[in-house]
């Protein structure tokens, strides 16, 4: 069993936009190849012809059993409408969660405009994943997506849990440090890398998040997650196979914190024989 918890099928790429249905394949084909069950979709913070709503990737995912959504919330130009209409999509199931996105916005995770949203989370038992660390784009601004800044929410919101995405890379150990302190917050080890690890890349990167471990980070509160298109999905399966940690960490890691977290069962996925990493061989 293997749940990818931070996918999207947006087009990063201005030339030939790919429609929602073509993006949704290919991300069914990556899974399949490369034995994941489950994954999750991050809506964007815009909508526009490349980065279809929420509303709209529910409409071609509530049929499937392997794909559940994350609604991505634009701090600029959310509304109360926007909440109640996500709160409806949030009951039935086909949202698990939310996401914000400091940084390619400009605000704080501690903003107090954003308190409907962590109510909102409060409310239906979902987590609210916070873009953290570097920007793909470089318009965006870092010092909003430290992720040092998400330790005030995590205490002033103790009710939600939160994942911190991309481990906060480059600022890891700032991450480290409001995960281990926090017990609501969580963090996700997607978009490493701009397509596959380097063979140099992957032992820096599995140093760093090996010495994580160690630090007292507890395996159970750390997500696997790819942030496909944009890393490799296979390349993080790679990752994954050589981490040398524990099994049973391994196992939390590929899919039972996410399963916990984001309420997510084993028989959600029609590939019963899904093999985590076949059956580790
Ligand atoms: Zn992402």
């Amino acid at each position: 069993m293997i749940i990818d918890c931070h996918t999207h099928i947006n087009n990063y790429h201005n030339e030939d936009v790919e429609s929602i249905q073509s993006c949704l394949d290919n991300l069914q084909l990556q899974m399949r190849r490369n034995r994941v069950d489950i994954a999750l979709v991050l809506t964007s913070y815009k909508v526009n012809a490349g980065r279809p709503s929420t509303k709209d990737v529910v409409r071609v995912t509530r049929d499937l059993k392997n794909i559940f959504v994350v609604a991505g919330i634009s701090y600029l130009n959310f509304s109360a409408g926007d909440l109640e209409e996500i709160r409806e999509m949030l009951q039935d199931g086909s949202v698990r969660g939310l996401k914000l996105y400091p940084g390619y916005e400009p605000f704080y995770p501690g903003d107090p405009k954003l308190d409907p949203v962590y109510r909102l989370a409060a409310d239906t038992g979902v987590p609210v994943m916070i873009h953290s660390g570097d920007t793909f784009n470089p318009r965006g601004k870092v010092k909003f997506s430290h992720p040092l800044h998400i330790d005030e929410v995590a205490v002033d919101h103790p009710e939600v849990n939160f994942v911190i995405c991309h481990i906060g890379n480059p600022w890891i150990r700032d991450c480290m440090e409001v995960v281990y302190k926090n017990k609501n917050v969580y963090t996700d080890i997607s978009g490493l890398v701009l397509g596959n690890f380097s063979d140099r890349f992957e032992q820096f990167m599995m140093k760093q998040l090996q010495e994580m471990l160690l630090y007292g980070v507890e395996p159970a509160k750390v997500l696997f997650g790819t942030d496909w298109p944009i890393s490799s999905m296979e390349s993080y399966i790679d990752f994954m196979e050589e981490l040398k940690i524990p099994e049973k960490d391994k196992r939390k890691i590929m899919f039972e914190n996410s399963a916990n977290l984001f309420r997510l069962s084993p028989t959600d996925s029609p590939l019963t024989n899904g093999s985590f990493f076949n059956a580790l061989r």
